[in-house]
């Protein structure tokens, strides 16, 4: 750099003894007391940049004293980059006064930046220039968290405005341009109406009364206008700025464009309207936040009711301080395990006070902002109703069903005692015992005696069947041999074979197999069987057999009856085991029958562990088949 030599007042020239030579000029003396006091650093410098004089402020600023300081020449103790500002500042032709910010070095090390302003003098002829450095060290400092602030209010994509008391815009930063459409030049100064719709939300921004009172307003939703005149739903949030006295001088406010969070609202809203349930959507506060108009008629409670509410208004005050726990426990669990629902039976509570069953479906909803739980209320009340209904019908069933049981048992054996004796007499007059009988009495009394037997073996039959079906029928186990009871089964419907010109064919099996089962049940089960195979079949031959399958410890016995008979088609063999079934033309016109005998049959059979299973070919014949577990467990 070049600083311009220049000639210098001789009386200014430091020497050793420098202060002295000002001390002696007395007319000085106010001039040095005052720059003495100064809290900033000055100067007299030559106009090459000598320091003629200094305060001891300066002499501090370096680090330094008097002494040292004076003769030094400025531009040695600023940062070679500040040069050529320093030498514009020290120009004599510059305008006055010249100021600048540059960099001080200390001798000592260390560099701090100060403010500059110079003047030149006039000292007789002589010209030199006074200097005022100020230390911006703290100012910077200070300004640092502004600037902050400015920078992070300029990057945020909220509009961030604030106003006067008189709600006049003072600023408007770029996320408010975006949003509104209006540059910061064209809305300062402006009042904040320019945005605010002409009804309904107007003046919100400024409500003295709660800003003068100091009062945050947070997350209310609203409306503005942008330039181009479209509306936008924001959210606002707004709170007054004091000055240094503690005075409310200004408003800032922040608008958030809530347009896309709307829009998904309404889209959700419209898939709520179309659910069949009463939707109640609330947050963790368990505050209301979303409603379906089916949650309005079910509650009989408006949505201005409703929203922002607590939801345990829909709940009878007896049950609310356990359904506060319950949903507290809910989100507990679900904020770790979400998209899980839960079913629950409540009491909901309408605002007339009345009461209704309801069914509630909570399942979490995953937003942006929270975790919301979405409730699915159901009125039960029909089917409440319903089932105190079917409850009562069920009374009345059984009830019935008792009585039915009492009748038909009281009934059977009213009416076997006199059929007893009907067979019994009929019996004793064909044998001719009484006297002599003509043909045609016998074959009448023949025909009383198999109907009285018809209705007796149907009358037994109905009588198993109430005890059966009554949990009467207790089986009296012990341990049978099978061989043996098939034999006796053979030998009682032999005299049916016989009458029917049919081979009753019993083959040879398993020598002793012994079974746990109630000898009297088992000897029914499989006199129906044979007793059907002999009915049902016209020529050939009735064959019973024994097999034994498995090891001792588990082992199944099989009972087979195989008939040449009329056989069964596939699709009546499902209904065979129903009870009153008879199926096929010839078994219902040709053969009497309840149509109960299979079905008792399978019924015992169960209650002894077994079960019946047919195979048939129509026209050709069936195979019947009782499977008895042997293993004593399957027995009881
Ligand atoms: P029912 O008292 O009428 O014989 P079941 O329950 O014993 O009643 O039999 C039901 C129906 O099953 C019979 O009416 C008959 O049509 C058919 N059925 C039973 N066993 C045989 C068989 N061995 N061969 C052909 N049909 C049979």
């Amino acid at each position: 750099m070049t600083i311009h030599r220049r000639d210098v007042d001789t009386r200014l020239i430091p020497t050793p003894e420098g202060e002295r030579v000002f001390a002696h000029n007395e007319d000085e003396q106010p001039y040095r007391v005052l720059i003495e006091a100064m809290t900033e650093g000055a100067l007299v410098l030559s106009l090459d940049g000598t320091i003629l004089y200094c305060n001891s402020r300066f002499a501090t600023m370096v680090g330094s004293s008097l002494q040292k300081v004076i003769g030094h020449t400025l531009p040695d103790m600023i940062a070679p980059a500040d040069h050529a500002r320093l030498t514009a500042l020290l120009d004599m032709n510059a305008p006055e006064p010249a100021r600048a910010e540059l960099t001080l070095l200390r001798p000592g090390g260390g560099a701090m930046p100060v403010h500059i302003s110079t003047r030149t003098m006039q000292i007789g002829d002589r010209s030199s220039i006074c200097a005022v450095i100020t230390d911006v060290t703290e100012v910077e400092a200070a300004m640092e968290p502004r600037l902050h602030l400015a920078a992070i209010v300029e990057l945020s994509t909220d509009a961030i405005v604030s106003v006067n008391s008189g709600g006049v815009i003072l600023t408007w930063n770029r996320g408010a341009e975006r949003l509104f459409g209006y540059s910061a030049k064209e809305a300062i100064g402006q009042s904040i109406h320019l945005i605010t719709p002409l009804e309904g939300h107007a003046g919100l921004e400024q409500s003295p009364e709660e800003v003068g009172r100091g009062v945050i307003t947070e997350g209310l939703e609203t409306v503005r206008i942008r330039k181009d005149g479209r509306q936008i739903d924001v959210s606002l949030a707004l709170s007054p700025m004091r000055d240094r006295l503690g005075r409310i001088s200004r408003t800032c406010i922040i608008y958030r464009d809530i347009s896309v969070r709307r829009r998904a609202q309404e889209r959700l809203q419209s898939v709520l309207e179309s659910a069949p349930d009463a939707i109640v959507v609330a947050n963790r506060k368990s505050r209301i936040v979303l409603v379906n108009s089916q949650a309005e008629s079910m509650f009989g409670r408006n949505r201005e009711q409703l929203i922002g509410r607590r939801v345990e208004i829909l709940i009878p005050e007896r049950h609310r301080e356990r359904h506060q726990g319950y949903f507290r426990g809910y989100y507990r669990e679900r904020a770790s395990v979400a998209s899980t629902s839960a079913v629950r039976e409540l009491t909901g509570v309408r605002a007339d006070g009345t009461e209704f069953p309801v069914e509630v479906t909570l399942s979490p909803v995953e937003t942006e902002e929270d975790l919301l739980i979405c409730a699915s209320v159901r009125d039960v009340t029909d089917r409440y109703v319903f089932q105190e209904t079917l409850r009562e019908k069920n009374h009345q069933l059984e009830a019935a069903l008792q009585a039915k049981d009492r009748f038909l048992a009281a009934m059977s054996h009213e009416l076997r005692t006199p059929l007893t004796a009907i067979i019994g007499f009929t019996g004793i007059l064909l044998m001719k015992i009484p006297g002599p009988i003509n043909e045609a009495q016998q074959r009448q009394l023949g025909l009383v005696q198999s109907s009285a037997k018809h209705l007796l073996a149907i009358i037994n039959d109905l009588l198993d069947l109430s005890r059966i079906e009554s949990g009467n029928m207790e089986p009296n186990l012990k341990p049978v041999n099978a061989a043996e009871v098939l034999e006796e089964v053979a030998h009682t419907v032999h005299p049916l074979a016989e009458q029917n010109n049919l081979q009753l064919d019993l083959l040879a099996g398993p020598p002793s197999v012994i079974l746990v089962t109630d000898r009297r049940l088992l000897s029914q089960i499989l006199i129906n069987l044979v007793s059907n195979a002999v009915k049902f079949t016209e020529k050939g031959a009735v064959r019973l057999s024994l097999e034994s399958h498995g090891n001792n410890g588990h082992r199944a016995i099989r009972f087979v009856v195989a008939d040449t008979g009329i056989g069964i088609r596939a699709e009546d063999q499902a209904k065979l085991f129903k009870e009153f079934s008879r199926v096929g033309e010839k078994a219902t016109c040709r053969e009497e029958g309840s149509g109960l005998g299979l079905y008792l049959s399978q019924r015992m059979a169960s209650l002894l562990g077994g079960r019946i299973t047919v195979e048939s070919e129509y026209g050709k014949g069936s195979t019947f088949t009782l499977t008895m577990n042997s293993s004593p467990a399957a027995a009881s």
